[in-house]
């Protein structure tokens, strides 16, 4: 079984999500938005060595600020989207500007695209490109659970105001996800989760 559980980090209160087997305690950390102890004793609690891959949805600084220092205390390697691969480097891309002192630097251990499944220990996610909060941004699907990112929000979607955002990108890619056949459980970078059936009824931009 695959569980989901979330830890709300720095002052943007954005959602870093723990996805685990449940078999094998094998685990893939969704946007170590920043590095607070309880992310620290969190991991602590799994097992370094249960982690298995860190995952960005997209690379806004307030989805990665913790993820160098993670990668120090694991050892997992770090994945970001593949049209994102330059974002780390440039604060006006991260919007890391805003925030004194900066992003800590890191290297991506892998790129992400759609149409190549990501293997991580024993949990497989299958990556979908969602463009429009930013051009790489990713959502991900893994049995009935979707990693939404700041694409798709309990009645909302993401803003499309920053660098590389696109308000028709954005439209397209929430009613492609809209259209996946069935329901999943779906998980956003910011605020409560949701279901995709509740978003196709009730969400404003998929009327
Ligand atoms: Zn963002």
């Amino acid at each position: 079984m695959t569980e989901i559980t979330s830890l709300v980090l720095g002052p943007l209160e954005t959602n870093c999500y723990f996805l685990r087997d449940t078999e094998t305690g094998d685990l893939v950390i969704f946007d170590p938005a920043w590095y607070e102890p309880a992310l620290e004793q969190a991991v602590q609690k799994a097992g370094k060595g249960a982690v298995k891959g860190i995952v960005l949805t997209h690379c806004h600084f307030d989805h990665m600020m913790g993820a160098a220092q993670l990668k120090k205390l694991t050892g997992a390697p770090i994945w970001l989207p593949v049209q994102e691969s330059g974002f780390p480097a440039d604060p006006t891309l991260t919007l890391a500007y805003m925030v004194p002192g900066g992003l800590e630097p890191f290297e991506a251990d892998g790129l992400i695209s759609e149409g190549k499944p990501l293997s991580f220990g024993s949990l497989s996610l299958r990556p979908i490109h969602t463009p429009g909060h930013t051009i790489g941004s990713h959502c991900f699907l893994i049995d009935d659970i979707l990693v939404a990112g700041d694409t798709l929000f309990c009645g909302s979607v993401g803003r499309t105001d920053h660098p590389t955002g696109n308000t028709a990108m954005i439209m397209q890619s929430v009613r492609r996800l809209a259209a996946l056949p069935g329901d999943y459980r779906v998980f956003p970078g910011h605020g409560p989760e949701t279901t995709l059936e509740r978003e196709r009824r009730f969400n404003p931009y998929l009327q």
